[in-house]
């Protein structure tokens, strides 16, 4: 496809309904130019002349949704009496939780967080939700919390362990997921900042979990000591590096998408009232909320707290944000850390990160190093080549040589043999001698 010339792309109407002719590419940096061309080449938009049937895509996904449900799995941590339990009736505007019998706080620093597991269905204009909310009761509750984090890191990662024993079985079509996706931190409304309990818990937490603060019982504070009291916070997370749940941001987002997850994360950490019952305002109105003899405090009304942002990200905009997020990043860590501890290795080779840069100076040098191996041999081969030529003149050298020597020895003897014959004619002599006769033998 991209190969295609450009001039074969239909174009995209503008606003007036006119097609737009391609972008041509000015750029003097001919880097820069070629980079706009490819970018070009990839985000040139086709319409397509007739229908085709994806468009549909979304319901196809949405059917498939709703027939199987969603499930969500939130856990809320904080010390008794902070509002959890009215704050999830609230949120899912259910009576999840039976109404709780007030226990004074312990004295007895035996006693440990339990932790607690509550599910429900509930459905809204047909479409089901598996809530299960896991509430840690007794979690600051005594005199030595120390460790009482313990009970609720271990629970985080008894559900990651199951979940990863499931992947491992033959069979993971029907796999449960119980991994918690959010955790609502209840800070107590004390108006300073974090206790030591708070960071300590939240440390331990955060890399397991995504991580949502709020501040429980928000009507005890005046607007400027929620305020004050939310820098603050926000000032020891920061200062502790403790990581808090942060809804993404896509570049396909519109604007008003953008807006709306800005003024939700403005509002972190979230300011809330709980409340099941509803109440009369002084203009007649029947509203969730608390009735102070100062006035009303609605649960449902963004200007009176941060509920509705809570309940807004929990619920309506991130929540399959906080599944995945949970299933790509925190239990993906946990995942590796896991079976790298037991042993398991992976072949870095086979699942690392090419850096084009990085591979293209390997594959140069690797040419280079071949080319060089290749001269080397070719020198090699040439000289042994020269040394058997030279070996091989030598020798016909000195057989010519020899030649030379057995010719001349032969015309000297030659040359000797005519001067004796020449004396003895002078001398008269005969040239054979007597008796000498080939055939005879004188005895
Ligand atoms: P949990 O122990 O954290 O689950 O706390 P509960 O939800 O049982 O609430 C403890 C008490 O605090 C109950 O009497 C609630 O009515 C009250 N409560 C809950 N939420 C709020 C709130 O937002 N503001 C105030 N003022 N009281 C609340």
């Amino acid at each position: 496809m991209d190969g295609q010339p450009l001039t074969d792309r239909s174009f995209t109407p503008s606003s007036n309904g006119r097609s737009q002719p391609p972008q041509t590419i000015s750029s003097k940096d001919p880097k820069i130019a070629a980079q706009a061309a490819t970018d070009m080449r990839n985000i040139v938009r086709r319409k397509l002349t007739g229908y085709v049937g994806f468009a549909n895509l979304p319901n196809q996904w949405h059917r498939k949704s709703v027939r199987k449900g969603f499930n969500f799995n939130v856990m809320v941590v904080g010390e008794s009496g902070l509002g959890k339990s009215t704050l999830v009736n609230t949120l899912f505007n259910t009576s999840l939780y039976p109404p709780k019998e007030r226990k004074p706080p312990s004295l007895d620093i035996s006693k440990t967080v339990s932790i607690q597991s509550i599910s429900a269905d509930i459905e809204e204009n047909g479409v089901r939700l598996r809530l299960t909310v896991v509430d840690t009761p007794g979690f600051g509750d005594f005199i030595n919390n120390d460790e009482s984090w313990d009970p609720i890191v271990k629970n985080i990662e008894q559900r990651f362990d199951a979940y990863l024993e499931a992947e491992n079985k033959v069979n993971r079509m029907n796999i449960v997921d119980n991994r918690i996706h959010a955790v609502v931190y209840f800070i107590q409304p004390t108006g300073h900042s974090l206790k030591p309990l708070d960071v300590e818990v939240m440390k331990k937490l955060h890399t397991k979990v995504n991580l949502i603060p709020v501040i429980a019982k928000a009507d005890t504070l005046t607007d400027e000591e929620i305020n004050a009291f939310k820098q603050r916070i926000l000032a020891d997370i920061n200062y502790h590096q403790i990581q808090i749940f942060e809804g993404p941001r896509y570049e396909l987002d519109d604007e008003e998408t953008i807006a709306e997850n800005n003024e939700i994360m403005s509002r972190v950490p979230f300011a809330v009232v709980g409340a099941n019952t509803e109440v009369a305002t002084p203009d007649g109105r029947k509203v969730r909320g608390r009735r102070y003899p100062w006035g009303v405090i609605e649960v449902d009304n963004e200007e009176h707290c941060d509920f509705v942002k809570l309940r807004q990200m929990l619920i309506r905009t991130h929540m399959e944000e906080l599944k995945e997020n949970t299933n790509n990043f925190l239990y993906e860590n946990y995942r590796s850390e896991k079976l790298t501890a037991m042993g398991v290795q992976q072949d870095s080779s086979v699942f690392k990160e090419v850096n084009p840069a990085v591979k293209q100076e390997e594959e140069r040098s690797l040419h280079e190093q071949k080319l060089q191996k290749m001269e080397i041999e070719m020198k090699m081969v040439f000289q042994q080549k020269v040394a058997e030529k030279e070996s091989k003149l030598r020798q016909s050298e000195e057989e010519l040589y020899a030649r030379h020597r057995e010719m001349k020895e032969q015309l000297d003897r030659q040359r000797q043999e005519l001067e004796e014959k020449k004396a003895r004619i002078e001398q008269g002599r005969p040239l054979e001698e007597k008796g000498k006769r080939k055939g005879f033998s004188l005895r």
